[in-house]
């Protein structure tokens, strides 16, 4: 017999897979890790396939040394998926393979973890006899007590009873009277996680048409769903109750969200419901844990994965649905190669395995809700909040009036209002800045020079911190002290403005003193569980305001909350990218859904400088379906995506000039091309080498070659062929090709 083995080499891909022999009496399947001899050297490889002939001549042939598991580390259907990925993406089946498995598996970094535990190996009355008899040592009388039972205890657990067990368990072994073995632990991540108990609900109405749709589709293993449901119309009953009916069947779930931030309070939701089955995976977990969790799901002890976008992967048994909450969210993108939309990935699975699509969010992506109208989703529509709820009222603070009026803080006085009344009362408000630091820029008042980073085209931000303030570049991080004179002019008018997180939260505190805040946002939640704590604060009640970047617009439910304030609306409205809008409508539709989940309404405050923005008006009045109309009939008009591609080259070289010149000779390519393929270019509308609107970043030059194309099978092959210029050029710069990509700086 004879296997096909893609070889696993670290910073390269090897494309082919090579064939080997497999050695008499070696038992071997697809998908199954081995240690190959490769040039000079030992390597790990996956297996692709197995034959009984081959082409290679027997001299050639070299032997599979072992291999790494006695099982496939990656099973069949997944082993499709990276295929499928592979040629979809234009990139080596070696780099989505590495996508099926816990990272630190390969080049054998993580093990499983052993702990020595101890057993009675004699017969009760014996080790009783035993205990009678016992005079030497107290000790020794003590543990086979504590084991007269037959039950395996691990020899921590016993250095709790009694100090320093090990030398008198080792007597007590070589005596014969108990047996010591390594077991296997688990690293269970969360364990210290709380489950929340089951409140056990009646559904609501909307709950019950949903789930009339999904459970017999879950039974018949076929369906995709857009669950559209306004915040705090209760999804996540939806959710639980699918994956009750799915885990009665003998299936599993995936259940997706999209920061880890907001898998802590799934995971208690659905450990409270469904104990340990209920794993998570994300890239906070350290290696041990990631490892210990992906075993459990391997061996179908785990049948609920929870988890942010790589949880996709995840390799459980017999998959019965995939849930994807809040659906809309970027960070189900994978920017980085290779390249993929956590949807489509999904997608793929379920049709291949026979598994149900969910996709939920109170505010759909343009591209889901346009595909669910197509009739590609389902369109499931919960409209109304649990309990009769109202949705929050929305106001609209005018900014240039508060101007006008003399008021320069970044509060407006409705604003300032409803906070004071909120605090009189008792609630808890949130406050939306999406910035973070103190003030955004540093400039000249004579010479009106900005003070940017020196790696990188873009202003500092000005951070308070607990001795001295100093500028943040937030992109790379770089950081400095501010200057005391001008470094163009020399003049002594260095001023600092613009408002970021700190600043909104001192002048809270200035407003409210001794009414308690907490921040989240990047600055604060670094470390393993800086959100948690964050959150732990707010809901526990401790802090009565939290002020936060759009960290905190999804998801969280702190039924307290009953004002809403959003306190720089035209920081989200006014980013030069053509996804602005509707990025900016959902997070003011998500954050608003934040207020009022309780029993007391909500009430929320836009403060804008542009009120009559028509998608403030939206968000205002929370009408999904009139943004969505607007917004398809914008990006129609102006041909924008879903309707055509962005792609772009992007060049990033330290030396300018390679810079300059990849760009050129990368236009020149392109248009050769497009020359040679008239019916490529019949579906590329424009193509144009203006430089990136960011030039310089984390020290390198910045070039781009951009395309705008209709959406064709021959808009496929020119990708193709455009992945062939790039992999030329990549020798010594740097260059991507880059479709649709979820930032276009
Ligand atoms: P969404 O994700 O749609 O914004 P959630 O799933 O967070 O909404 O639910 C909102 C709140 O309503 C939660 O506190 C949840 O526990 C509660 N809830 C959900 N379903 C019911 C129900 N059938 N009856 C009563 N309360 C419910
Ligand atoms: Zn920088």
């Amino acid at each position: 017999m004879f296997c096909q083995v893609i070889v696993d080499i670290v910073h390269e891909n090897v494309a082919k897979p090579f064939t080997y022999l497999i050695p008499e009496g070696m038992k071997l399947e697809t998908g199954q890790r081995v240690a190959v001899p490769f040039g000079h050297t030992e390597k790990e490889g996956i297996v692709t396939a197995l034959t009984h002939e081959t082409d290679i001549p027997a001299e050639k042939l070299r032997k599979v040394i072992r291999p790494l598991e006695d099982y496939a580390a990656v099973p069949s259907e997944l082993m499709e998926l990276a295929a499928e990925m592979a040629k979809e993406s234009h990139c080596p089946l070696a780099e989505t393979l590495r996508l099926m498995l816990p990272a630190q598996m390969r080049g054998g970094r993580v093990h499983p973890k052993t702990e020595k535990t101890a057993r009675l190996k004699v017969s009760r009355e014996t080790a009783e006899a035993a205990i009678a008899a016992e005079r030497r040592s107290r000790k020794r009388a003590a543990l086979l007590t504590v084991l007269l039972d037959g039950q395996e205890r691990t020899v921590k657990e016993l250095s709790g009873i009694v100090k320093d067990p090990r030398e008198t368990l080792n007597r007590l072994e070589q005596d014969g009277l108990i047996e010591l073995t390594d077991a296997e632990t688990l690293r269970t991540p969360g364990a210290s996680i709380p489950p929340a108990a089951d409140p056990g609900y009646s559904l609501t109405a909307g709950q019950r048409e949903a789930l009339e749709e999904i459970l017999p589709a879950l039974r018949m293993g076929k369906g995709q769903f857009l669950l559209h449901g306004v915040t705090g119309s209760g999804k996540t009953e939806v959710f639980m109750t699918a994956v009750r009916s799915a885990l009665s069947e003998g299936k599993s779930a995936i259940i997706l969200v999209p920061e880890i931030a907001l898998t802590p309070q799934m995971v208690s939701w659905f450990r409270g419901r469904f104990g340990p089955v209920a794993a998570v995976i994300h890239s906070r977990l350290s290696a041990g844990e990631r490892y210990d969790e992906w075993r459990r799901i391997r061996r179908g002890e785990a049948r609920v994965v929870i988890g942010a976008r790589s949880a996709v992967f995840s390799p459980v048994q017999n998959l019965g649905m995939i849930v994807i909450d809040e659906e809309h969210e970027s960070t189900y993108l994978n920017d980085r190669h290779p390249r993929y939309d956590t949807r489509n990935v999904a997608a793929s699975r379920c049709g291949r395995e026979g598994a149900v699509l969910i996709l939920a969010s109170a505010t759909p992506s343009i591209l889901s809700f346009a595909k669910a109208r197509r009739g590609d989703y389902m369109l499931l529509e919960m409209p109304f909040r649990v309990n009769e709820r109202p949705l929050p009222e929305v106001e609209i603070a005018d900014m240039r009036s508060e101007l006008e009026g003399g008021n320069r803080s970044v509060l407006s006085g409705i604003l300032k209002k409803a906070l004071k009344e909120c605090a009189a009362r008792g609630e808890q408000a949130i406050l939306l800045m999406n910035r973070r630091g103190y003030n955004s820029f540093v400039s000249c008042r004579s010479c009106g020079y900005v003070v940017k980073c020196p790696n990188c085209d873009i202003s500092m931000t000005y951070h308070i911190g607990s001795r001295d303030g100093m500028l943040r570049c937030h992109y790379c991080g770089n950081a400095m002290p501010p200057p005391n004179e001008c470094p163009n002019c020399g003049g002594h008018y260095i001023r600092f403005f613009g408002a970021g997180t700190q600043k909104v939260e001192e002048e809270v505190q200035k407003l409210l003193p001794g009414v308690s805040t907490v921040r989240m946002d990047y600055d604060t939640t670094s470390g393993k569980d800086g959100h948690g704590k964050i959150l732990e604060e707010f809901r526990s009640g401790r802090a009565r305001i939290l002020i936060g970047t759009q960290m905190i617009a999804k998801g969280l439910d702190f039924p307290q909350v009953t004002l809403v304030g959003v306190v720089a609306a035209d920081l989200a409205l006014n980013l030069p990218d053509y996804r602005s809008r509707e990025r900016a409508f959902q997070l003011f539709t998500q954050v608003a859904g934040r207020a009022g989940r309780g029993a007391i309404p909500g009430r929320v405050i836009i403060q804008t400088y542009k009120p009559d923005d028509p998608v403030i008006g939206f968000a205002a009045r929370q009408d999904y379906r009139a943004f969505f109309e607007s917004e398809f009939r914008r990006r129609r008009n102006s041909l924008y995506p879903p309707f055509t591609n962005l792609a772009r080259i992007l060049i990033e070289s330290a030396d300018e000039e390679t810079a300059d010149r990849t760009v050129r000779e990368a236009d020149r390519e392109v248009r050769n091309l497009l020359a040679a393929h008239p019916e490529w270019q019949r579906k590329v509308l424009n193509v144009v080498s203006e430089p990136p609107s960011v030039q310089f970043l984390r020290g390198k030059h910045r070039r781009q070659v951009l395309m705008k194309t209709l959406v064709s099978r021959e808009t496929e092959e020119f990708f193709e062929a455009l992945t062939e210029i790039t992999d030329r050029y990549r020798d010594g710069t740097e260059i991507y090709l880059e479709i649709n990509p979820t930032t276009m700086i």
